[in-house]
């Protein structure tokens, strides 16, 4: 045996080194390996070709007398690194341009076949089976990827708060129910019967204390838990990179997070993103349609409400905004031939958003306008709108008339529906999302206005007055940041004056007892000097699950719940006890009847 390996830092007492580390300039050298049977392939009477697999890679071991080793078991083998022989160097394989001869194979575990196959054909296994058996799942190449990519991301983020100074500071889990909007998940108490903890939905009461206690700069990289319907990009407990800023205006906050931004996207691609650019909520909606706009692709609404202003179109007439989306033939390229179906299904889609009906035109040659409307359109309206939307033969036009918001909104979902490109196609597009809202909306229950992000945000200083008679146009100093259209997180400076957070309070419908009552013990320490200060958290799980190139956050997240909340593997949650319900005083209801 010529030379000894140098010896790697994944070397232990039962292997020298990683399988899919070996590489021609090894050939010579003997090596110990550790890891599962991949693949056996039978090479006449005596002789197998075993592919050995860990975390790294597999290689190829040419192994005599190999008696009874299947798929999935576990082994150690020792043998010599030799070149393949010419001809069977496999150039899809790091691993290759070699293999292991002279083997010793040693079983360290027999294992019972796999539910599924340890490869990419496990991808098409149904998810519930997936996650059953999670452990066989993470052990494939992608979740080995993607798990990976995760712990760079987390690492890179930890290292660009750190060089700024940013302490990291670990916040309770056990906590009082807050007012941040999220339905909580309670923790009922023992000692308490009757009283209940709630799991935070965010780190951020807990932050701003940290801010009035002068630790200046605060980070964590924050488990929070929302009890909220599950979707692709939705977990109950999901991971945020949570930060506190003292003595800061937005700019500030938006560079700091900018920092870790950018640090994880070359951790996980190593690729240096472009400054990422700031888009007021207004013009978003306006131009986009959607708080979380996707830049990677253009169809920008266009406002028609000027082409339409002397109408005598009856549906056009009284409306307060009319808004147009031209699809054209390279996005679409049925746009202009789109037979009835496609058109019906566009109109159901509007409706279901909140539009009373969508105004579809065809363009076809000479620019002719082929629409069930087309008749109402006087000729300078033809024009106008032609001209206002660049259209030419073939593409289709989609109008809404109706409020400014319904308008926007309905063509942002039309436009995501026909252009937007798979999450791990096109150019990563950050974007600020700057000046939300201070209220949207308003709760079904109190009939108040529901806070844009939460209650803690401080109103934007031109608006304030307009705070009691006017609170719906009043804008917050509340940011989002957005990638490829997904929302990956929001901040704001905050409110430090606690007679402004009583007026924000008064205007959610908590009275200035109610909220001593219930923050006091968040309301209290502001009296005692709060610093001006703002922050931001955005959601790890989201951007790693873009960066690898994944739609589901599920897909970079080791152990995740269905989309219906449960855990196939140890089927939580579960029934307790009645003991243990005893002791918590709590005692159950009959299930609801199923409707
Ligand atoms: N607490 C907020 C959230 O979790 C983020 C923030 O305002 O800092 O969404």
């Amino acid at each position: 045996m010529s030379g000894s390996l140098t010896p790697s830092i994944n070397a232990t007492a039962l292997r020298t080194q990683l399988c899919g580390s070996l590489r021609p300039e090894h050939i010579g050298q003997s090596v110990t390996l550790c890891g599962w049977i991949a693949r056996r392939r039978e090479h006449g009477e005596h002789l197998a070709f075993l592919d050995v697999r860990d975390y790294s890679g597999v290689v190829q071991c040419v192994v005599s007398d190999v008696k009874d080793v299947r798929n999935e078991w576990v082994v150690q083998i020792t043998g010599k690194v030799q070149a393949r022989p010419e001809g069977t160097v496999n150039a899809n394989l790091p691993t290759g341009g070699v293999e292991l001869v002279e083997c010793q194979l040693t079983v360290l575990n027999a294992a019972e076949s796999p539910p599924f196959p340890i490869d990419a054909r496990a991808d098409d296994v149904d998810e519930g089976v997936r996650l059953k058996f999670r452990y066989l799942d993470i052990r494939r190449e992608r979740m080995q990827k993607n798990l990976r990519i995760r712990a760079k991301v987390n690492s890179a983020i930890r290292g660009a708060m750190e060089a700024q100074n940013f302490v990291e500071v670990e916040t309770p889990f056990l906590m009082p129910s807050t007012p941040e909007g999220a339905r909580e998940f309670l923790v009922p108490s023992r000692k308490e019967p009757g009283s209940f903890y709630a799991l935070p939905q965010s780190p951020q009461l807990w932050k701003q204390l940290l801010m009035v206690a002068g630790i200046d700069r605060y980070y964590q990289i924050a488990r929070c838990l929302r009890d909220e319907d599950l979707r692709a990009d939705r977990q109950y407990e999901f991971m945020q990179l949570d930060a506190e800023m003292s003595f800061v205006t937005k700019d500030d906050v938006l560079a700091a997070i900018s920092r870790a931004v950018v640090a994880a996207a070359e951790a996980a691609l190593g690729q240096t993103p472009p400054p990422i650019e700031q888009i007021t909520w207004h013009d978003a909606m306006n131009r986009f349609g959607s708080d979380k706009p996707d830049l990677r692709f253009g169809m920008e609404l266009i406002d028609l409400t000027d082409v339409f202003a002397a109408t005598e179109f009856k549906a056009f007439a009284t409306a307060k905004s009319i808004k147009g989306l031209r699809v054209d033939a390279a996005t679409y390229p049925e746009a202009a031939a789109s037979g009835r179906s496609k058109l019906d299904a566009f109109t159901d889609r509007a409706k279901q958003m909140g539009a009373k009906g969508l105004v579809w035109i065809k363009v076809g040659d000479d620019l002719a306008l082929d629409s069930p409307v087309a008749k109402f359109l006087s000729d300078a309206e033809r024009a106008a709108l032609l001209q206002q939307m660049q259209a030419k033969s073939g593409d289709l036009l989609l109008l809404v008339a109706d409020e400014w918001s319904t308008t926007c909104e309905v063509l942002g979902h039309l436009r995501n529906d026909i252009g937007r490109p798979p999450v791990h196609e096109g150019p990563y597009r950050y974007v600020w999302v700057i000046d939300f809202p201070l209220f949207v909306g308003v709760n079904a229950i109190t009939g108040k206005p529901q806070p844009g992000h939460h209650p803690f945000c401080q109103p934007h200083p031109d608006d304030i007055e307009r705070l009691e008679s006017d609170p719906m146009s009043v804008r917050a100093l509340a940011y989002d940041l957005v990638l490829n259209g997904w929302e990956l997180g929001s901040g704001s400076i905050r409110i430090h004056d606690p007679e402004m957070q009583r007026r924000v309070f008064r205007q959610l419908g908590i009275s200035d007892e109610d909220a001593d009552r219930r923050f006091g013990f968040f309301l209290q320490p502001f009296k005692y000097g709060a610093p001006p200060h703002g922050g931001f958290a955005f959601g790890t799980d989201r951007l790693v699950a873009i960066l690898a190139g994944e739609e589901n956050i599920r897909e970079v997240i080791a152990f995740p719940k269905t989309q219906s909340g449960s855990d196939p593997m140890t089927n939580a949650p579960t029934p307790v006890d009645p003991a243990q319900l005893n002791e918590l005083g709590i005692r159950l209801l009959p299930p609801p009847a199923k409707s």
